[in-house]
């Protein structure tokens, strides 16, 4: 993990309360907008006791944040870290209202989290945990209220034990309470793999508007968890060398370029990069600085600090994780000429596929892999060139252009609903707006 200067800022909520008033302020919307959606319109804290195989108990702590659902039930993952806090939460919780915002799907954000060390747990102690999660919650959890899916240390299994209790508390099956399930309770064909391969197509969108050519490039990716893996994996399967990746335990380099297939195959076996045969160990604050075309930060928060940044010789940055850039050093990326494409655009190809997973669980009726990944792609590009085409038409940032996009489809949902009024004489004109991929 690379150091983060202590006066740097790092809250994740407390970033996108910036990254909000900021789009607030460019699109003239007022400060009804931004005192309206500056915080969650519910947070709930929980404690959960689990009995430990020991017979000792512990208790753990878990959040839901709901932010907001101008635009529909809300939407987001749940997280298992040692490092979960409310703020963490809060922050993410609206990151998922602008994402789902910016790609025109009909969600508003949330996000769930539990303070614990899942490599500390055993399986059933894992499996209590999540179903104690989810009877905390059952309330204020469903299909048109607030649908869950997976995060960091959260996977199928999980989604699939969550599925359950929620089940068993409602007494009847309800598919579409939680997405990222396993296929055979009704996951989506495509949907672990989505965000990596959502990530892969925004990076060619980028390297299109650059003038690189895939089969000519390289890339480092940090984190090689579901996000991560899945994009290095499809990185090189369009030919993209991928020469430096990471996890938690250390890194795997090689500047001819890894041999991918293989190496998911020991990270399989292995449960880390570290060690792959080959490859020579790197730090990652090595790998943020390599020589290569485009970086993926596939992790955690705050990765890319100010002095990072400075560091940084990619064109593209590809933000896999969320909220991996501070503030300081996505100026200093800005001020350097370099391609950012912004979280709430790039990794969102996780939360199309678990909408399509939902309206698939409404229907009763499943599509096809190749179905989820045409349309995936479809509303990956689509939402891309609004954002790039905003990017250029007013002079701003990849984010700044995603930010603007999303927060006004969300006040315009608002003041549909009468719970705010927009300036009438607002002289920012209105964003193309998108619904679910098809221009308006
Ligand atoms: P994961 O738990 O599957 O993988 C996380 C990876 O990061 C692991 O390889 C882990 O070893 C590595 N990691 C953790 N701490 C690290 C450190 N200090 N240094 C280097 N590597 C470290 O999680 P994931 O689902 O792949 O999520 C990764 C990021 O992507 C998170 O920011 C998450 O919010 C975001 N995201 C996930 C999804 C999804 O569908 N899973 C969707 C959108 C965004």
């Amino acid at each position: 993990m690379v150091e983060t200067k202590a006066a740097e800022m790092t809250n994740p909520f407390r970033i996108v309360q910036g990254q909000l008033k900021s789009a607030v302020d460019n699109l003239q919307l007022g400060d009804d907008v931004y005192e309206f959606l500056k915080e969650p319109m519910r947070v709930v804290e929980v404690a959960i006791p689990v009995h430990r195989d020991d017979g000792r108990l512990t208790t753990f702590i878990g959040y839901r944040a709901q932010h907001t659902d101008a635009i529909g039930p809300t939407k987001g993952g749940i997280r298992f870290h040692p490092d979960v806090t409310v703020d963490e939460v809060k922050g993410l919780s609206m990151w998922m209202t602008f994402k789902t915002a910016v790609m025109g799907l009909p969600y508003g954000g949330a996000k769930g989290g539990v303070v614990c060390n899942p490599s500390e747990l055993s399986a059933r102690e894992l499996e209590e945990l999540s179903r104690g999660y989810v009877r905390r919650l059952a309330a204020v959890l469903g299909p048109e209220l607030d649908i869950p899916a997976p995060d960091v240390n959260t996977n199928p299994r999980v989604m699939g034990w969550m599925l359950d209790e929620y089940d068993r508390v409602r007494g009847q099956n309800t598919p579409g309470f939680i997405t990222g399930k396993p296929l055979v309770l009704g996951g989506s064909a495509g949907r672990e793999e989505a965000t990596g391969r959502g990530v892969v197509y925004s990076i060619l969108e980028a390297m299109k508007r650059l003038g690189i050519e895939p089969g000519r490039s390289t890339a480092a990716v940090q984190g090689f968890g579901n996000v991560g893996s899945h994009t290095a994996e499809f990185l090189h399967e369009t030919g993209v060398k991928v020469v430096a990746v990471e996890d938690v335990r250390g890194g795997a380099y090689n500047p001819e370029g890894l041999d991918v297939p293989a190496l998911l195959r020991f990270a399989h076996e292995t449960g880390t990069v570290h060690g792959f045969p080959g490859s020579k160990d790197i730090t990652t604050a090595d790998l943020f600085a390599l020589d290569v075309d485009v970086l993926v930060p596939a992790a955690l928060e705050n990765q890319i600090t100010a002095a990072v940044a400075k560091k940084v010789k990619a064109r593209i940055i590809a933000e896999a994780a969320n909220g991996p850039t501070t503030p300081e050093g996505d100026d200093i990326l800005h001020q350097r000429g370099i391609f950012t494409i912004p979280d709430i655009l790039c990794n969102a190809g996780g939360v199309t596929v678990s909408y399509f997973e939902w309206v698939q669980n409404t229907q009763g009726f499943y599509w096809t892999a190749r179905e989820v990944n045409t349309r995936l792609q479809d509303l990956m590009v689509t939402a891309f060139e609004h954002v790039f085409d905003m990017k250029e038409a007013k002079g701003v940032t990849m984010r700044e252009a995603a930010y603007v996009i999303a927060v006004h489809r969300v006040a315009e949902a608002c003041e549909a609903r009468g719970w705010l009024r927009l300036p009438t004489d607002n002289a920012v004109p209105a964003p193309a707006l998108h619904i679910i991929g098809k221009k308006r």
